[in-house]
């Protein structure tokens, strides 16, 4: 299964992903997870993606798109993956439709968790990871930046028939639950 995991920063995509991607015995993408693992270890990836992150804007289209084709071209994700945090804006989307469509691999699914804004400020305020991109003004302009540039890609996947939007409220399980019974799995 091909599935897109998208939703507002603090909609809890990282948690479901995880999960989900387990019980579907594929690999969970997370293009924020990458980026993270490589501004840790400082490499030249790392060193692009830093200053975007910090400041809780998109990392360049260019630097993002090269590293999902790699990593789809990885041999795990031959029978199916779940991206979470990409696409991000419609042209990351269309790159990825080309190059899914070249490899008559289209997507599945694309599931929507839908949160209101102030749950979701509230969960990333409390939720105390320490990342640096988690205070108040970052998380308020990360949500601006997902309601001009990701919120258009709900349209694009439902006018193309795979969109499925679930609602986010809810404990852990209950919304794994809503997400597993519309997969059907
Ligand atoms: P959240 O959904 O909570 O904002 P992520 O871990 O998905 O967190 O992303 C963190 C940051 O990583 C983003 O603010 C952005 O700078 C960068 N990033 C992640 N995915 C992408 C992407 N697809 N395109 C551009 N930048 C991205």
């Amino acid at each position: 299964m091909r599935l897109v995991l998208v939703g507002p920063p603090g909609a809890g995509k990282g948690t479901q992903a995880a999960v989900i991607a387990q019980s579907l015995a594929i690999p969970h993408i997370s293009t924020g997870d990458i980026f993270r693992a490589n501004v840790g270890q400082g490499t030249p990836l790392g060193l692009q993606a830093k200053e975007y992150m910090d400041a809780g804007t998109l990392v360049p289209d260019e630097v993002t798109n090269a590293m999902v084709a790699d990593r789809l071209a990885e041999p795990d994700a031959v029978a199916g993956f779940l991206l979470d945090g990409y696409p991000r804006n419609l042209g990351q989307a269309d790159v990825l439709s080309q190059q899914l469509d070249a490899s008559k691999t289209p997507l599945d699914v694309v599931v929507e968790l839908v949160v209101d804004t102030e749950h979701v400020v509230q969960r990333l305020l409390s939720r105390g990871q320490g990342r640096a991109d988690d205070t108040e003004e970052i998380i308020r302009h990360r949500l601006e930046v997902y309601a001009s540039e990701t919120e258009p890609l709900v349209d694009y996947y439902r006018e193309r028939g795979v969109l499925r939007a679930i609602d986010g409220v809810g404990s852990v399980d209950e919304v794994t639950d809503r997400i597993l019974s519309v997969l059907k799995v």
